[in-house]
């Protein structure tokens, strides 16, 4: 049966975009035509902004515990449909079902941190702030909001941002990636099952022209954009335009540094997952190893090669691989294939050592899909372009620092400063790392530090352009306005 293009979910109506240029939406480990996303035009998206707009006036003053009995409503149909999420994500982005089931728990656990809305948006109360007058801060609702996603966490980075938009009183336009668009797609049903009202939340599919429609828009009041740092500029500079907040989470080259005293084993093993994982397509996934020391540089290389060589390459839902704890699926595009062959090839042409080469990796049943093998290089110095580049993809690089001093400088000279790691048990080496590492999530022996729900997430340098960050109280700071109430009443007679 011909499958149909995916609709687009306005006012809370399911419509067929009206445009009908469409992409095929492939599983990266086979190529089988999952689905058809529509590119919408600028006028579905006006439509669902206006939609946002019109639902605004009810939903910001509809009381805080209604907003948040929806949101607990969403959260238990959330979990009771975890492993159909899981299984999407999967097919469309190719992590595997472990990957996908703690991104999927990832998004679930956001919503219920949303769901403590009416504690999470009081205000504060000065009273005596001047003779006979208080102050007060009121932490008010803005209007529609927009967010524009990435394929790499296509369900749950939306997750970050709008469960607080929603509970905060204000409405929304997500344009998922149209890479990966299947997982919120069925995230806008679930909203609908919940019982949202009509407007409320609204999902427009498209690529990078619905995106920007949504940056130009005169009524969107604040845009929480993730994806290349190439593309955080451009949302920055329109966002300053039009006088919206903005968050952009960007691009990340996200460092581990072996100390001599860190425990080998479990040092190795957790590198791998970080390395690895979701094929290293994560904004948190490790891909630069620094290690401290001659003797800790060349136990750690070997080690890590020796490990790297052991990682299962499979399709994620070949059912021979249920059971296996560490499984890497394919790269999500041929395009993100080819540029990770041609970052290996700019490695070997820098002089850096290839120890391990996953270009001609081949996965049984899968001939065409888009498969990167473990790639490790030694003898990487900083400057180096395999270094320098966000690669998105299994290729580790692996650098020699004589001391933590040296290592610290490494991460703090890199463009990007999303995330970094210290394996070590000595605390002062940790508590050195933590202070002085410029990095906006900081792991010490843990491989990829990404926050729980209620701490923030967010980069530094080019990894994030914003004030703000997602998640938690960072996410009710930027989705509320501060209005700052000065009242006096003077006495009666
Ligand atoms: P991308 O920048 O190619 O696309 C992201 C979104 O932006 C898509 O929805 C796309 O349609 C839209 N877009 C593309 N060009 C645009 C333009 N000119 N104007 C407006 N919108 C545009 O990113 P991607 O390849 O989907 O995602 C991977 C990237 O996201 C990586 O760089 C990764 O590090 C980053 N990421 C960062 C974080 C973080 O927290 N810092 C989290 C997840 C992913």
């Amino acid at each position: 049966m011909p499958l149909k293009p995916l609709q687009n979910h306005i006012a809370g109506t399911w419509a067929d975009a009206e445009r009908h240029e469409l992409l095929d939406v492939e599983n990266p480990a086979t190529r089988e035509v999952l689905a058809h996303v529509p590119l919408s035009t600028s006028a579905e998206v006006d439509r669902a902004v206006a939609a946002a707009r019109g639902a605004f006036a009810a939903w910001s003053t509809t009381p805080v515990s209604r907003r948040c009995e929806l949101m607990f409503r969403f959260v238990e149909l959330l979990r009771a449909n975890i492993e159909e999420l899981t299984r999407l994500v999967t097919q469309e982005n190719g992590k595997s079902l472990p990957d996908s089931r703690a991104e999927v728990k990832r998004a679930l656990e956001n919503a219920e941190v949303a769901c403590g809305m009416a504690v999470l948006q009081q205000g504060d109360k000065l009273i005596g702030a001047a003779a006979d007058i208080d102050g007060e801060v009121l932490r008010m609702p803005l209007g529609p909001f927009g967010m524009i996603a990435p394929f790499n966490f296509p369900l749950m980075v939306p997750f970050w941002f709008f469960p607080y938009a929603l509970a905060a009183g204000n409405t929304y336009v997500v344009k998922p990636s149209e890479q990966a668009p299947l997982g919120m797609h069925r995230v806008a049903e679930l909203i609908e099952a919940a019982g949202f009202p009509p407007g409320v939340f609204n999902v427009v599919h498209g690529d990078k022209r619905a995106a920007e429609r949504l940056l130009e828009h005169p009524d969107i009041r604040g845009i929480s954009f993730v994806g290349t740092s190439r593309v955080c500029r451009i949302v920055a500079a329109r966002c300053a335009e039009t006088n919206k907040r903005f968050q952009a989470l960007g691009s990340a080259k996200n460092h581990l540094v072996a100390m001599p005293d860190a425990k080998m084993d479990d040092m190795i093993r957790n590198m791998i997952t970080s390395c690895y994982g979701c094929a290293g397509q994560r904004c948190m996934a490790s891909s630069a190893i620094v290690a401290v020391g001659e003797d800790t540089y060349g136990r750690v290389t070997e080690r890590f090669v020796e490990a790297s060589k052991n990682v299962l390459v499979a399709d994620p839902l070949d059912p021979a691989v249920a059971d296996e704890p560490m499984v890497m699926g394919p790269v999500i595009s041929e395009k993100s294939r080819q540029f990770i062959h041609d970052m290996i090839q700019t490695g070997i042409d820098e002089g850096a050592k290839l120890l391990l080469d996953g270009r001609a990796i081949s996965v049984a049943g899968c001939a065409e899909g888009h498969f990167v093998g473990p790639t490790v290089f030694a003898d990487v110095k900083p400057g180096m372009k395999i270094h320098e580049t966000e690669i998105f993809g299994p290729v580790v690089v692996l650098l020699k620092a004589d001391s933590l001093d040296e290592a610290i400088a490494i991460i703090n000279n890199h463009q990007y400063g999303n995330g970094a790691s210290i394996y070590t048990q000595n605390g002062h080496y940790a508590r050195r790392f933590k202070l002085e590492t410029g990095a906006g999530m900081i792991g010490i022996n843990v491989g990829i530090p990404a926050p729980v729900a209620s701490l923030p997430f967010g980069g530094m340098r080019n990894s994030l352009f914003a004030d703000t960050k997602g998640q938690g109280k960072a996410a009710v700071d930027f989705f509320t306005e501060a209005k700052i109430v000065t009242e006096r009443y003077w006495p009666e007679g």
